[in-house]
């Protein structure tokens, strides 16, 4: 369901929910009004003897419609109801089919009283305007109104004809349906602008909640670009600081770590020959290649700045010497052509590296300045190469190398 139809929906059950309340409400009351009706004549019968013709189907109306409010009670109770959207339609139908039937029944009942008793059908009129006013939208409301009110207006005439009795039951009765259809129009008019303004809250949430959510992605993805690399994508300097921060946060027990120093061997000659852009390009090329290695060792890597990288692994010694055999490998294996470089026909990296257990920030930083000095040494040693400083920290934090 999109937004829209949600709102919709909601509010179209919270209209189904007080229709049922409105219901059981005249159901309480036409129970009580013909449980008392069917008493009286009952009474009249039993006491008077005198058996009127059409009391009995007086009578019968008047216990269907007791049955018939009962029924409604037990069964039509709005909290122990899930509406949802496949049965909503069913209680709609449930109240309209309900309040017409009553309305049906009253208004049997309201002709033969004029007709039969010349009672006036003024209860009757109270009635069906009750059940309309608590149930039923204005649209519907107004076909009742239409039908049952000439029905009893016709049944007054020609049962008193045009009279002062006939006035005194018509003058209210032409009353009570502009106060209806009033009172009605009110309770429609207060939904309607309740619903709207539903609506518009609704939408104005929405919207405020879609804009919250657009800052806060545009804020992480300003966070994200703040610590990223923007030619090579890879996280910065920054970012790399922040890792060390967290390994230290991580030395309240021994921590194992590499340290690579990554450097492009004889970039100056490359940048020169092939210029600037073709740099940039092999730089990328490199950093992707160095992503997708730190990704299989679950390693870090980082842009150091220019032409080199740094990389952490917290995996064991072990992996330590392949991972920087794999990275020169796969460097070389990019195959980008280096016809200035003194090493290899190919762009080619050095590697200073540095395996210890730290357990404190010194020894972080140590291991960090002695993968420098490693590639220092391998660049040295003729380049396309990794130099291993080994690092072992006493408690005093004096490295031995
Ligand atoms: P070595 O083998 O000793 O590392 O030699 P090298 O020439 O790579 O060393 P050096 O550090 O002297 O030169 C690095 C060069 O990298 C200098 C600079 O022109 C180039 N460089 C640094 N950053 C960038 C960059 O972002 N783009 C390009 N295209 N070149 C860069
Ligand atoms: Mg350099
Ligand atoms: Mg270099």
């Amino acid at each position: 369901m999109g937004n829209q139809e949600k709102i919709a929906f909601s509010i179209r059950k919270e209209m189904v929910q007080s229709n049922l309340k409105g219901m059981r409400a005249v159901a309480w009351i036409l129970m009580y009004v013909s449980f008392i009706i069917t008493l009286i004549h009952y009474g009249e019968i039993f006491f008077d003897k005198t058996e009127r013709a059409m009391v009995p189907i007086y009578i019968a109306i008047h216990t269907l419609m007791f049955y018939i409010d009962v029924a409604v009670l037990l069964f039509v109770r709005e909290k122990r109801m899930t509406i949802n959207s496949f049965n909503i339609q069913k209680y709609e139908h449930l109240v309209v089919v309900y309040i017409y039937t009553i309305i049906l029944l009253i208004t049997v009942i309201s002709v033969m009283d004029v007709y039969f008793f010349h009672h006036a059908a003024l209860y009757e009129v109270i009635l069906i305007i009750v059940c309309t006013v608590f149930a039923l939208p204005l649209r519907k409301i107004i076909w009742i109104i239409l039908l049952t009110a000439p029905a009893i207006i016709a049944s007054t005439y020609m049962s008193v004809g045009v009279s002062s009795e006939n006035i005194k039951i018509i003058l209210p009765m032409s009353l009570l349906i502009p106060v209806g259809i009033m009172i009605q129009y009110q309770t429609y008019k207060v939904r309607k602008q309740f619903n709207t303004q539903h609506i518009l809250l609704d939408e104005e949430m929405t919207k405020t909640k879609q804009l919250s959510e657009l800052l806060a992605a545009k804020n992480n993805e300003l966070k994200e670009q703040a610590l990223r690399d923007t030619l090579t994508n890879l996280p910065n300097r920054r970012a790399f600081n922040i890792k060390l921060t967290k390994i230290g946060h991580q030395l309240h027990k021994t921590q194992s770590l590499t340290v690579m120093m990554i450097d492009i061997d004889c970039f100056k000659k490359f940048n020169d020959y092939y210029g600037h852009l073709k740099g940039d390009e092999a730089i990328a090329k490199v950093a992707s290649i160095l992503e997708e290695v730190a990704e299989k060792y679950n390693a870090f890597v980082a842009r150091w700045g220019g032409e080199e990288f740094v990389m952490i692994s917290q995996h064991t010694e072990k992996f330590a010497e392949p991972l920087c055999e794999e990275i020169l490998e796969e460097v070389r294996y990019l195959k980008i052509p280096h016809e200035q470089s003194d090493v290899d026909e190919y762009v080619t990296v050095s590697i200073g590296m540095c395996h210890a257990k730290i357990t404190t920030n010194e020894h972080l930083q140590t291991c960090c300045e002695l993968a420098d000095q490693a590639l220092y040494r391998a660049k040295k040693n003729g380049r396309n190469n990794f130099y291993r400083k080994k690092a072992i920290f006493d408690e005093k934090a004096n490295a031995s190398i």
